[in-house]
């Protein structure tokens, strides 16, 4: 019997780093031990931290899901996205990245749309807060040990 470090699963809490071995290790614990915190898997968000990138791709992936015009206040909820108001800079942009366009109604309404089919925007969508199928590799390779052993 040789000696040999044997590893458990445990938990690490994200927000004050306290890592524990849970006696049930089938359901997620739901606070840090420690801090009680329910966010301990939670990484904390920096709400300003927003890239453009992230900005456009939910955007133009919410409009795309609802197939019609919205609102900023429609996508705001949608999305998920931060901001309180859209930043006039990043529009700007996407007006002349993604063909984004929008339109004042006689109420003074603004409604956003993408024009569908912007070659680049499309892949970018496609994964970006759509729901994607699960895409567990599923483990196809068959242990085959049928070849062993046959010359002997
Ligand atoms: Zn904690």
């Amino acid at each position: 019997m040789g000696k040999l470090p044997i590893t458990v699963m445990g938990f690490r809490c994200d927000r004050c780093g306290h890592e524990w071995v849970p006696r049930d290790s089938d359901s997620e614990p739901r606070v840090c031990p420690k801090c009680k915190s329910p966010y301990w898997n939670k990484p904390r968000k920096i709400a300003s931290a927003t890239s453009y990138e992230d900005f456009r791709d939910k955007i133009v992936a919410t409009l795309k899901a609802s197939g019609q015009p919205l609102t900023w206040t429609d996508i705001r909820t949608r999305s998920g996205l931060p901001q309180k108001f859209p930043n006039n800079g990043w529009v700007h942009r996407m007006e002349k990245e993604v063909g984004l366009h929008r339109q004042r109604d006689q109420h003074g309404v603004i409604h956003w749309q993408v024009r569908i089919g912007t070659p680049a925007s499309d892949r970018m969508a496609a994964n970006a807060d759509a729901p994607t199928p699960a895409q567990t590799p599923h483990s196809t390779s068959t242990p085959t040990g049928r070849k062993k052993g046959a010359v002997e």
